[in-house]
């Protein structure tokens, strides 16, 4: 544990009062009882710290290294490489004060506990470095889409190329554009279909291009905007991510499962709906007039169609 400790902290030099000048490691990695060792045995008081050694006169320094024995030849060598090497140290590497510990990941707060299991984590799991929390959990969306929506952050949904890695065998072809191979990425940010389901999507909602520089939904996830939305027209586009994957998902299950297909602009129009209902029931409905928005969207995607009764 102690390793792992150290990983993350160092000390902050001060004027050598907590450090022990034979046994800490505190000049360019080196322990000077391993580098001097026979003057390390000679040493008077083999357990200073290296403030009972370090004097200042005025801003300079000297070092005052007492030991029990004169020593000679080999070892009187070794004294004077380590008074050397001690010389040559500036003064300004001992500012005064104590010396402090610096905490890493949060030098401002200092150590917990908490934030040394979090940089494990971190070095665990990898990808949970960046997660965008605020994006895949959203109070206004139903929490099975937003469970379903950090599987597909994890790239755990059950994809053709998933099931192929537990063992299933099967032909691996996207159901939505029935060309490429079917995998978490292709499916909403590469697919020519789903992709052409987001551009008519981009007419009616404030959105990017899901294909703009990143092709990896994990990246499209922690890029998306995540300030709090000021009102809901902020707030559709805030969810229409969710509300396009799950969309797509369940066009894509429909069309595995049951053969069935519908066409984009129809699936634009679920989107559309699935946006309206959560705002609708998260109460986020206020200048943006989300009811308008959806008969108008309706409207435009299905022009020269008489419809009749609720949208
Ligand atoms: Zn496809």
């Amino acid at each position: 544990m102690k390793e792992v400790f150290w990983r993350f902290a160092q000390v902050e030099q001060g004027r050598g009062i907590w450090t022990s000048f034979w046994s800490d490691v505190w000049i360019e990695g080196r322990c000077l009882a391993d580098e001097f060792p026979r003057v390390a045995a000679a040493a008077e008081l083999p357990n200073s710290r290296v403030a009972d050694i370090l004097n200042f006169v005025g801003d300079r320094i000297f070092w005052d290294l007492p030991l029990k024995v004169n020593l000679r030849g080999g070892a009187e060598r070794e004294r004077v490489n380590l008074m050397n090497l001690l010389d040559s140290l500036p003064s300004s590497s001992f500012p005064a004060g104590p010396e402090r510990l610096r905490w890493n990941p949060s030098p401002a707060s200092g150590f917990s506990v908490k934030s040394m299991f979090q940089q494990l984590a971190i070095e665990r799991f990898p990808r949970e470095a960046n997660f965008p929390h605020k994006v895949i959990w959203q109070q206004i969306v139903p929490s099975k889409v937003c469970i379903f929506m950090w599987m597909v952050y994890h790239k755990k949904i059950a994809t053709v190329d998933n099931l192929k890695r537990k063992g299933w065998c099967l032909a691996n072809r996207c159901a939505l554009c029935e060309a490429d191979e079917e995998t978490v990425d292709h499916i909403f940010c590469q697919c020519n279909f789903a992709v052409e389901i987001w551009n008519i999507l981009r007419n009616f909602v404030d959105i990017g291009d899901i294909r703009a520089n990143v092709t990896d939904i994990a990246e499209t996830l922690r890029t998306w905007p995540v300030s709090t939305p000021e009102n809901s027209k902020q707030w559709c586009t805030r969810i229409a991510l969710h509300a396009y994957c799950w969309t797509v998902w369940l066009e894509r299950n429909s069309r595995t499962f049951n053969d069935e297909k519908i066409p984009q602009r129809v699936i634009v129009y679920k989107i559309g709906r699935a946006i309206h209902s959560w705002l609708t029931a998260g109460k986020k409905v206020d200048v943006f007039d989300a009811g308008t928005w959806l008969i108008t969207m309706k409207n435009r995607l299905f022009p020269n169609t008489v419809f009749f009764g609720p949208a």
